[in-house]
């Protein structure tokens, strides 16, 4: 079998928004952590590989999109897709634009479109301005991001500084009225010379339009909501073949373990919620550098069910913790703890592990090696059950970040599994 469609994502957890909703079809999506070494061996029909190049030097971010794109290539893929996140997170130098044109030079595409909208998440677009709920963009809390605060939001003003090429836009208005509209305005756009397209969206209707008008461009470019009519549209025109059926999953045998480290508002209810009726375990920082993971795994081996071991916790502990060890360094001894729980744990054969915090969840994933995961059916929105090797067990991964899910995320994604 061989791919039909590759994506690139900017970061861990936006990458598996995108596999999550793309999967939600039923079609066959594996997510990479990072570009493979070695040639795809069983390519899946959606292939997303998983970067870490938002705020890496622009030179640095093409290289390895073009790495990575070219790896989806010899995977069998035809039409590509560059992911970033649904707020347009970018500096002024990129890598939104950057990226796409580096990918659009080797795929020989003059033209392309940009579409973050999320409806189903408050994104939407209009006349080529950003809004976040009912906030315009350079209002809404990404104004103060630490890494990429968003201080305009009209997507024309922030793309025309990353690119070299002609910037244009189409309204609302010309999609209202159809595929049809989209693709007249699209050729019309492209005999200006406009290479770079930033297109409205308010609602779903809308992406299921643009998705039509645009897959077969070689590439599209948004957040990971224009992408999921895609697998239905590329089947509707033939070219899923035998994709088409349905994807079935296994739950490993094995235990549940529930990791979190991840300090965002709704973890701590999650887990609040989750400790009423399960066994628990708090980390702290400070007793990880003297002790290590030892009591940990001890306290871990006397447990029935499925346990939750967390360092999440309230920002002012967080806060007298960063002042006493440092933010990075707390922050790492965190992850490092939760990376060796996690492998000690699937030797003592807990196999379906439910882990919180994206960082957290990219040092769970390096721990067990996993490179490959195969995307399954969603806990809540953005949030799959993966499913992999590691050290040759079969394993189940649900990656949640910081704020995804509901109070009872945790218990809901150990049921979800078992239902399968
Ligand atoms: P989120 O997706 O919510 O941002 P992440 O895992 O990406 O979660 O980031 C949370 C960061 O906070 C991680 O680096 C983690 O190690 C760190 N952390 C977790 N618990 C604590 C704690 N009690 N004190 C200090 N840092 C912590």
């Amino acid at each position: 079998m061989a791919a039909f469609f590759g994506a690139i994502a900017d970061d861990f957890t936006g990458a598996t928004d995108l596999a999550g909703l793309l999967a939600r079809s039923g079609v066959r999506v594996s997510l990479r952590i990072g570009v493979p070494d070695t040639p795809a061996e069983d390519p899946a029909g959606f292939e997303v590989i998983a970067m870490k190049i938002r705020t890496n030097p622009v030179a640095d971010a093409q290289a390895q999109a073009v790495k990575g794109l070219n790896w989806l290539r010899e995977a069998g893929a035809q039409q590509f897709y560059w992911k970033y996140c649904s707020t347009f997170d970018s500096t002024a130098q990129g890598n939104i634009g950057p990226v796409a044109e580096a990918m659009m030079a080797q795929l020989d595409v003059q033209q392309t479109i940009y579409c973050p909208a999320f409806p189903e998440n408050g994104r939407s677009i209009f006349m080529g301005n950003l809004f976040v709920g009912q906030q315009p963009l350079a209002e809404s809390p990404m104004k103060d991001h630490p890494l990429t605060p968003m201080r305009d939001s009209n997507l024309m003003r922030l793309l025309e500084p990353q690119v070299t090429g002609k910037v244009g836009q189409i309204s609302r208005l010309v999609v209202a009225k159809g595929a049809v509209a989209i693709r007249e305005e699209l050729a019309q756009l492209k005999a200006q010379g406009v290479a770079h397209v930033i297109v409205d969206a308010v609602a779903d209707e809308d992406l299921g339009q643009i998705a039509t008008a645009c897959w077969d461009l070689g590439l599209m470019t948004g957040g990971s909501a224009l992408a999921m009519p895609l697998p239905d549209i590329y089947r509707a025109a033939g070219h899923m073949g035998d994709q088409a059926e349905q994807v079935t999953y296994k739950t490993p045998d094995g235990r549940g373990l529930i990791l979190s480290g991840s300090c965002s508002v709704m973890t701590q209810t999650q887990v609040q919620t989750y400790a009423k009726g399960h066994a628990s375990y708090q980390l702290d920082p400070r007793d990880l550098l003297q002790t290590g993971v030892q009591p940990a795994l001890d306290w871990l081996t006397g447990q029935d069910g499925a346990p939750l071991i967390y360092a999440t916790a309230a920002p002012d502990a967080v806060r007298a913790i960063q002042a006493e060890l440092g933010t990075e360094k707390a922050g790492e001894i965190v992850e490092d703890a939760m990376a060796v729980i996690a492998v000690a744990a699937r030797d003592k054969g807990f196999t379906r592990l439910v882990v919180a915090g994206g960082e957290t969840s990219g040092a769970v994933t390096q721990a067990l090696g996993v490179q490959r995961l195969d995307v399954g059916p969603e806990v809540a929105p953005g949030v799959p059950w993966c499913f992999a090797q590691s050290a040759g067990v079969s394993i189940a991964l649900a990656l949640k970040s910081g704020n995804f899910g509901d109070p009872q995320f945790f218990a809901t994604a150990l049921t979800t599994l078992e239902n399968l």
